[in-house]
């Protein structure tokens, strides 16, 4: 195979709690993820030598900063692949946003190249190296609903939500994921969300008692910075959603609806009324 292309699809934290600060700077986490229909794509094709990046995206650097880049390296330098690869990313999902977007660019990196250059690794190959680029980027390998512990590694896959539709809204900032757990007082978070209890609504197939328990800790730190969250999660309640929430460190807000023709209506006045920047109606996937 000389050349292959592949989505990188985005995640939602449908509830995201710390449970605590780690001695090494991390925090350890328990959060429900879950793979949404908002994807980049990624094209790969061998090259002679070295790993050349391009992009669509303005934003994102093309060299070793880029965690494509650092997936690519990681691999090819682990299975000593002799050539090189070109790769090309098209970016869809928004960025510094809370939807683990260059963890996912960085998974489909990881499978790209295992098949481009035919490595035989297996998922849990390329979820062990993914971690040592990003506590997100096994999860992004494994995708679907999924319990994620640890520092974010640590999965266990769930029963698949019931149908809905998702109304994704990015306001014109970005939020840097290390400036957010920084200001948390992971000792002070008063409320923690009911984790098991939405994996056991999850394991019922009741959407409403994943909605009564879907909470962030992490907005806490987010809002206080950037008050436009609350304004666009109030606005999705009232346009019809069944709960709103901030996603990963943020600022995307995401609202669950369960009525096609609301979910429309609310998609077409949030892009009308300029709350945010980028605006998307999506579903789960699997
Ligand atoms: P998470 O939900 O995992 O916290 P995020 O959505 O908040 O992720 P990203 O979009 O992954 O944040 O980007 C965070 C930073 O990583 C950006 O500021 C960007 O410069 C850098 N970055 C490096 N590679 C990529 C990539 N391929 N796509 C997006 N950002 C990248």
């Amino acid at each position: 195979m000389s050349k292959l292309t592949l989505k990188a699809y985005a995640k939602i934290n449908l509830g995201l709690d710390v449970v605590r600060r780690l001695e090494n700077g991390y925090h350890e986490v328990k959060m429900v993820m879950q793979t949404v229909g908002i994807y980049d794509t990624l094209t790969f094709e061998k090259g002679d030598y070295g790993i050349v990046i391009t992009t669509d995206s303005g934003e994102l650097p093309t060299d070793e900063n880029n965690l494509i880049y650092k997936a690519a390296k990681l691999l090819m330098e682990a299975y000593q692949v002799q050539g090189g690869v070109k790769i090309h990313l098209t970016k869809e999902i928004p960025i510094a946003a809370g939807m683990a977007g260059g963890s996912t660019d960085a998974a489909a990196t990881f499978k790209g190249i295992n098949e481009l250059y035919q490595l035989g690794c297996s998922q849990q190959e390329l979820m062990e190296l993914g971690v040592r680029v990003g506590a997100d980027v096994p999860y992004c390998i494994m995708g679907g609903t999924a319990l994620a512990q640890g520092i974010g590694e640590v999965l266990t896959p769930l029963a698949v939500p019931p149908e809905c539709l998702v109304l994704v809204a990015k306001p014109d900032i970005n939020v840097s994921t290390k400036y957010v757990y920084e200001h948390l007082d992971a000792t002070g978070v008063a409320n923690h969300p009911d984790i098991d209890g939405m994996v056991e609504a999850l394991a019922r197939g009741d959407l409403q008692g994943i909605m009564d328990r879907m909470e962030n800790v992490l907005e806490t730190v987010t809002v206080e910075a950037h008050p436009i969250i609350t304004t666009i999660k109030e606005r999705m309640l009232e346009l019809g959603a069944g709960r709103s929430l901030m996603s990963g460190s943020g600022p995307t807000v995401f609202g669950i609806f369960t009525d096609e023709k609301l979910a429309k209506k609310a998609y077409e006045t949030l892009e009308q009324d300029g709350l945010a920047k980028q605006v998307f109606l999506t579903t789960f996937v699997q």
